[in-house]
């Protein structure tokens, strides 16, 4: 089965999201469960999470079709003391919300060194955040998403995920969300049958299939190997739609939620029944 949808506002409240991707014929959804750009959010409340779990059940949204992201301030490699504690604090916390709302993972971009420390201390740091997460909440993954490698981001080779997984105790509450832009933007070329079945293999042979716990389809902005993250509407971008139709083909990208983050909302639907013909 192929869960094709976007990253939907969850603005008025989480129960909102699932109405927002059921309208534009989503069959996935990302969302936020807090507000991204706040260190605090409330609790969410017993009402929230109730009507959250009815209606992702009416819409028949399972956990699988269901990829939240955490808040872009959290840093779980920071070199700073105090942002590390804060960041796994707030990390932690969005960890918990998932769980409550009856979700399994959560993505989030595994982070940044800001030239204060090596790339490595950084990527041992962010194994280290999440095994803290790992033994502080219940049935929740941490997915980690490749980066543009933009700035000093981490994250953006196959390598650099692998060297966190290999340092998470529990490998089978962690996982890898492949964003199609940044892995573009990385040096990744994915725009031939030729180059997606070689950057897929090599993900296969570092990282492995069985830890895809979903992906983000968008088109690039920019072009291989810029280090920029900007993602485009599909077929309008660099990437171009054949990569996205060799997704929509190919059985390794089955049940899996396939996330838009595609920047004009007001075609996701369009977006979405291509992505639907394309199969
Ligand atoms: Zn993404
Ligand atoms: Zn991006």
């Amino acid at each position: 089965m192929k869960y094709i949808g976007a990253h939907v506002s969850a603005s008025g409240g989480v129960e909102n999201a699932p109405i927002n991707a059921e309208k534009i014929g989503a069959t996935a959804f990302a969302l936020f469960t807090k507000n991204q750009r706040q260190w605090v959010s409330a609790p969410l409340s017993e009402k929230s999470i109730d009507l959250f779990r009815q209606r992702c059940e009416e819409f028949g949204y399972t956990a699988q079709q269901i990829l939240p992201h955490d808040s872009y301030l959290i840093n779980l490699g920071s070199p700073e003391r105090d942002a590390l504690e804060k960041s796994r604090t707030a990390f932690i916390d969005e960890m918990y919300r998932c769980q409550q709302l009856g979700l399994d993972r959560l993505n989030f971009h595994p982070g940044s060194h800001l030239n204060k420390i090596s790339e490595e201390e950084c990527l041992q740091r962010i194994a280290e955040s999440i095994n803290i997460a790992l033994d502080k909440t219940d049935g929740v993954s941490a997915v980690i998403e490749n980066t543009a490698g933009q700035g000093s981001n981490l994250g953006r080779s196959f390598y650099q995920i692998k060297y966190i997984i290999d340092r998470v105790e529990d490998k089978s509450r962690v996982g890898v969300c492949i964003d199609t832009c940044h892995a573009f933007a990385a040096g990744y070329d994915l725009r031939t049958k030729e180059t997606f079945e070689q950057t897929f293999a090599e993900f296969d042979e570092i990282i492995g299939f069985a830890y895809l716990k979903g992906m983000h389809l968008n088109d690039a902005k920019k072009d291989l190997a810029s280090r920029v993250d900007r993602h485009d509407s599909l077929g309008k971008g660099f990437l171009g739609n054949k990569l996205f139709e060799m997704i929509m083909k190919d059985p390794r990208f089955d049940n899996i939620p396939l996330i838009l983050e595609t920047p004009n909302e007001d075609i996701w639907a369009e977006e979405i029944a291509c992505l639907k013909d394309m199969m």
